[in-house]
């Protein structure tokens, strides 16, 4: 039993946590884990009293938080495509690039190109990198196979990776390839039940796949037992995020074009909004999340990194201090949205929150309090992270 004393502890209370609920921020804390599970909360005065002679590791001038889950990554591809930066800042768009054989169409051929061994190091050293920021939950997605049989390899090196996190397996129907769309959902649909992932996740867009595609896969991977998970309105809104109200999907990220209206059917559905803001960055647009109606509407927000070949971020700190920055979450909605709601994004509600019987996932931070999670900029802030009690990263 070992007890942690912290200058300021936060958390929320309730997953998802939903605009204006209630959220503790204890100072002087101190919180008390037992093989792996945190079964005590509160001031050091009272742990202190309550738990006299546990050990203690003493972190009286950081700040503790539940660790970061990074609810929404494309970590499983080879190659990297830095040379389309300068396309980008000439002008051209995410679109065009890839509709002339760039993109996702060259990393599919790096991916395609490079064995199991191969790509399970990079996801083991991507995974790691992530860690080192503060994640101790990752999603990651395939998506950069685009014939079935290698969407079905990509699954299967997802499914047998050995990480010192835990990893959310996600099946993406990315892009249609360009052998041709309709024989490719054919495809999809009968390879579905074989892909023995966790989520099936949709790109719904002008680039992807269209509404009645997307709800066709869906409902096929819900009946064949998948959880569900959605790119919706990135590019443009073609009616994507008006599935909520028709299928039971746990996450719609991006959501840049979504209509204001659209906000209320996503908060009568209870799906989460992931937000997406390092990609808003790379994307170069002046494209924005409707954040002040999801905050009417206590829509429960979530982030995530999107780290992928065109977004390359593995740090969650990035996605918490954009999220401010860009999109005008306060410190405390950012850190709630990369904690509790991308915890529930993923409806993993064993963790993401500090409260007894969570598991002891926890990142002690090399600053005093949660404000300065999001004020400063660009340094790795985490000084220790916990996976279940146990110790990854020393600062
Ligand atoms: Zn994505």
């Amino acid at each position: 039993m070992v007890i942690i004393r912290a200058k300021q502890l936060v958390t929320a209370l309730n997953m998802p946590w939903r605009y204006s609920d209630e959220v503790a921020v204890i100072n002087d804390a101190a919180v008390v884990i037992r093989d792996g599970v945190i079964i005590d909360v509160g001031t050091w005065e009272e742990i202190k009293r309550r738990h006299p002679h546990a050990n203690i590791w003493d972190f009286g001038d950081n700040l503790i938080t539940p660790g970061l889950v990074d609810p929404h990554t494309h970590l499983l591809f080879a190659g990297s495509r830095e040379d389309e930066l300068e396309r980008k800042l000439q002008g051209e768009s995410y679109e065009e690039i890839t509709r002339k054989g760039g993109g996702i169409y060259k990393t599919v051929k790096y991916t395609k190109e490079t064995s199991d061994q191969e790509l399970l190091n990079i996801l083991q050293k991507r995974i790691q990198i992530a860690t080192s920021f503060g994640t101790t939950t990752v999603e990651v997605k395939t998506g950069y196979g685009l014939d079935i049989d290698q969407e079905l390899r990509l699954a299967r090196i997802l499914k047998s990776v050995k990480s010192p996190i835990d990893v959310v397996t996600t099946f993406l129907v990315h892009i249609p390839p360009p052998a041709g769309r309709e024989n490719y959902v054919k495809e999809v649909l009968k390879a579905i039940p074989y892909a023995g992932t966790t989520y099936v996740d949709v790109f719904c867009d002008s680039i992807a796949f269209n509404v009645e595609e997307t709800r066709t896969i869906l409902k096929k991977a819900a009946e064949a037992g998948y959880k569900l998970r959605l790119h919706a309105d990135e590019l443009e809104y073609i009616g994507c995020s008006d599935l909520v109200e028709e299928l039971p999907i746990d996450s719609a990220d991006h959501l840049l074009n979504t209509p204001p209206e659209n906000v209320r059917k996503i908060a009568k559905s209870g799906t989460v909004a992931t937000l997406l803001p390092v990609t808003i960055l790379t994307l170069r647009t002046s494209k924005k999340p409707p954040v002040d109606e999801m905050r009417r509407l206590r829509v429960p927000i979530a982030i995530g990194t999107d780290f992928s070949p065109n977004s390359w971020s593995l740090n969650m700190q990035t996605a918490i201090e954009l999220a401010v920055y860009l999109l005008g979450l306060t410190p405390l909605e950012a850190l709630i949205a990369a904690t509790a709601n991308a915890a529930y994004s993923l409806r993993l509600t064993d963790r993401g929150i500090i409260q007894p019987g969570k598991i002891a996932d926890l990142v002690i931070w090399d600053v005093p309090n949660y404000h300065w999670l999001a004020y400063e900029i660009g340094r790795n802030k985490a000084k220790l992270v916990l996976k279940r009690g146990e110790p990854l990263r020393f600062l």
